[in-house]
């Protein structure tokens, strides 16, 4: 593991913020308690690559959790954020930025006939719920183990990411009252979601669901997965609410629809579409979309949802997602996942690597992961010394083994020689873990 004389201005750092700011930092995951060490506090980004407050640079495979699908500080983005800002940050005001971007966004997944701007993706499940709620007059949610859809009260139970990396079933503060109307299943098991369905049929508000399962690392639906919610959703009246946050305008330009075809009543989108900055949404059904205030008796609001700067960001991102970028997006994915694989069998160790379009990840066991039990079975602590080995390298990985990695467009070959070069001392260290 790195010590802090690895890393002093990142040291230095993370010692005041400890004093100031809850654990150091903003996000749990961010502060490294899953792998150890001093997490580095980054100072700028450029492309492929990260650089720390120490001066050390990093091919960054965590892309800001998604959103740099095109790479750090990429010159479009950054230009169209100084013209943004310069005419003012916030109106309070409708702006024509933001009909650019819901455009964009109905014109990308046809499905979405109407979509609501917000910021961040906590918000958009959040609303998504609240509106199957309003609009089915129905009080209950199902949502699957494993699955991360922000830090929403009511799905903060067995949920991924930052709960997965600290092994919490659920979260204090949250209250069995909120929690009581939502109902936990295993991912991936339709007799699971049809057994509900059974007992709870007409109670039933709302299924969600990530699209691709990747807060838990990427588990994928199993074939018909998908596909057999929306029957089952449709059949009793209830609705599909399809988590894009992680997959949307990343796997595709269309998201994980545009790989799997299945159509849910409601999306939620962020990361990509806010070109890093804060800017997040849900869409789907014009007749649902009509019950969302001011049109219909459902409320949402939001001081800076709609932020001129966020949609200048957004809308110029998505305009540089050309096929073109989803080709190489793709290509460095599997590039990096096949290298990482190569690397592990050659040392002898058991991983496996599992893909949802260009999110991978890499879970150190043997059979195949297709829900959250299988994935918690995992000998997370090989992931420790992997991360670490690759970070003292200059390759920085998520700081858990729960996490997606992510690529963008801007990881070229240099990158990605990098990343290749650092591997096998890094398998090895995975090796010797246990
Ligand atoms: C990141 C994520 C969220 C939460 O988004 P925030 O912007 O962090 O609130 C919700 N759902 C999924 C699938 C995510 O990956």
């Amino acid at each position: 593991m790195s010590s802090p004389s690895d890393a002093p201005a990142s040291a230095a750092l993370f010692e005041r913020a400890q004093k100031v700011i809850p654990g150091g930092v903003n996000s749990p995951v961010r502060a490294f308690r899953a792998v150890g060490g001093t997490p580095r506090f980054m100072v700028s980004g450029k492309g492929a690559y990260l650089t720390d407050a120490d001066g050390r640079e990093y091919v960054d495979l965590v892309c800001s959790w998604g959103p740099m699908v095109l790479g750090h500080a990429h010159p479009a983005v950054v230009e169209a954020l100084q013209a943004a800002a310069a005419r003012g940050t916030s109106y309070g005001t409708p702006s024509p930025g933001e009909v650019d971007l819901a455009e964009e966004i109905c014109r990308r997944i046809a499905p979405v006939e109407q979509v609501r701007l917000v910021n961040s993706g906590t918000e958009a499940t959040m609303s998504a719920v609240r509106l199957a709620r309003g609009f089915t007059g129905r009080t209950k949610v199902v949502k699957f183990a494993g699955c991360y859809h922000g830090h929403v009260d009511a799905l903060l139970a067995a949920a991924g990411s930052g709960l997965v990396t600290f092994g919490l079933p659920d979260t204090q503060g949250v209250t069995g009252a909120t929690t009581a109307d939502t109902i936990v299943l295993p991912y991936n098991d339709l007799a699971a979601v049809q057994a509900a369905f059974a007992a709870h049929g007409d109670e039933i508000a709302c299924v969600i669901t990530e699209a691709a399962a990747a807060n838990m690392g990427v588990v994928p639906p199993l074939p018909g997965f998908t596909q057999g919610l929306r029957e089952a959703c449709s059949q009793h009246g209830a609705l599909l609410i399809s988590d894009e946050v992680m997959t949307g305008f990343r796997v595709s330009r269309a998201g994980w629809f545009g790989l799997e075809g299945v159509v849910p009543d409601l999306f939620t989108f962020g990361k990509v579409m806010g070109g890093g900055m804060p800017a997040a949404a849900f869409g789907g059904r014009a007749d649902v979309m009509a019950k969302l205030a001011p049109a219909g008796p459902v409320y949402q609001a939001g001081t800076l949802s709609g932020n001129p700067l966020s949609v200048a960001a957004g809308l110029t991102t998505l305009l540089h997602c050309t096929d073109e970028v989803y080709a190489t997006v793709n290509r460095a994915a599997e590039v990096v996942g096949r290298m990482a694989s190569e690397a592990l069998a050659t040392a002898g160790v058991a991983h496996r690597l599992q893909t949802a379009g260009s999110l991978f990840s890499i879970f150190f066991t043997e059979g195949p992961v297709t829900n959250y039990a299988e994935a918690t079975a995992q000998q997370a602590d090989r992931y420790k010394a992997f991360f670490h080995s690759m970070l003292s390298d200059g390759v920085y990985l998520p700081p858990s083994a729960y996490e997606a990695w992510f690529v963008s467009a801007a990881h070229d070959d240099a990158a990605l020689d990098r990343v290749m070069a650092a591997l096998p001392k890094a398998a090895v260290a995975a090796g010797a873990a246990l």
